[in-house]
């Protein structure tokens, strides 16, 4: 890799809650020697399609968001069910489970102290909070056998670039390879499943990956899998070739919205019921606040290598 090559990050504990940077269409990026017009995750790609003045907030300023118990509770059930298949096959048991989710919670604390400050006056007690992630966790045992399973990969960073040069990349939480060489794609939510009128969204970040396994391995998945801890519900869908190009066409129709956004500073607020779960509220026009002024331009290679920033993605 060259010394423009952008580099593969690896996903770290507190990583489940955020997301990878997306390069902005002024920018630069090299990957393996070929330019690449910019990169998008299936994160990014939501929260253009939900609101692109909050694709803006997170992504061209990188506002900080505040952690929330919601979040945190996702990385520490992400983290367990990545550790839980490190242990022999007949350990994989609720008990052990519960037991590996102090530990869990104590590595996020380490690198990020400032998680605790969620607890306390206005937030959970941290008892009742790490009892709701066992929860998860008992709720994650009635729908599946770990003992029976052995996943191929976990917590698989997984990036493809399309003919348009756009860079799709993202985290796969588990890819399971059966001896047939068929591949099932598997994403842990802490939340509930949404109803049915709003699967196809809750499933739009499973076809983005589906897409890229296809164009890394050449095969398309046999089953993409959302298990749904809150509610204790699996979806799953199968794809087909078309259902993965149509989701190509899809992202790069999205993509030309965002350089378009990106070239007018047309970042244009969608209010709607996620709103209320929106950090930037005080600075959105639809909620009478005002936007802060764009940021110059970082230079492009920073951009596409430096840190993650945060993000909810359960
Ligand atoms: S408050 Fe609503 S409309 Fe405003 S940025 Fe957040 S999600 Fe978008």
């Amino acid at each position: 890799m060259s010394s423009e090559t952008v580099q593969q990050p690896a996903r770290q504990p507190l990583d489940r809650a955020v997301d990878l940077p997306v390069a902005l269409p002024a920018d630069r990026m090299v990957v393996d020697g070929v330019d690449v017009l910019g990169s998008l995750s299936p994160s990014r790609a939501s929260d253009f399609m939900s609101c692109p003045l909050l694709f803006r907030y997170r992504t061209v300023d990188r506002l900080p968001e505040p952690a929330s118990p919601d979040a945190v509770r996702g990385t520490v059930v992400h983290k367990v069910l990545e550790d839980l298949f490190d242990l022999p096959a007949q350990d994989r048991t609720p008990d052990r489970a519960a037991g590996l989710v102090v530990p869990a919670w104590e590595q996020i604390l380490e690198q990020a102290p400032e998680v605790a400050e969620m607890f306390g006056e206005e937030g959970p007690e941290l008892g009742p909070w790490l009892a709701s992630c066992e929860r998860s966790l008992t709720a994650y045992f009635a729908l599946e056998d770990p003992t029976r399973l052995q996943p191929a990969e976990r917590e698989l960073y997984v990036e493809t670039l399309l003919d348009s040069k756009l860079l799709l990349r993202g985290f796969v939480d588990r890819l399971d390879v059966a001896p047939t060489g068929e591949i099932r794609v598997v994403d842990y939510k802490t939340g509930k499943a949404p109803p049915e009128a709003f699967e196809a969204k809750a499933l739009f970040q499973m076809k983005f990956y589906a897409l890229v396994i296809w164009r890394t391995r050449g095969v398309v998945p046999r089953m993409l899998q959302l298990i749904y801890l809150g509610s204790g519900e699996v979806l799953r869908y199968s794809p087909d070739e078309h259902d993965l190009l149509a989701t190509e066409r899809k992202l790069e129709a999205l993509w030309a919205a965002i350089v378009q956004a990106q070239e007018s500073g047309d970042w244009r607020p969608n209010r709607s019921p996620m709103c209320d779960w929106c950090a930037h509220r005080a600075i959105c026009p639809a909620w009478g606040g005002t936007p802060p002024p764009l940021p110059d331009p970082e230079p492009p290679v920073q951009q596409a290598t430096d840190g993650l920033t945060p993000e909810d993605v359960d």
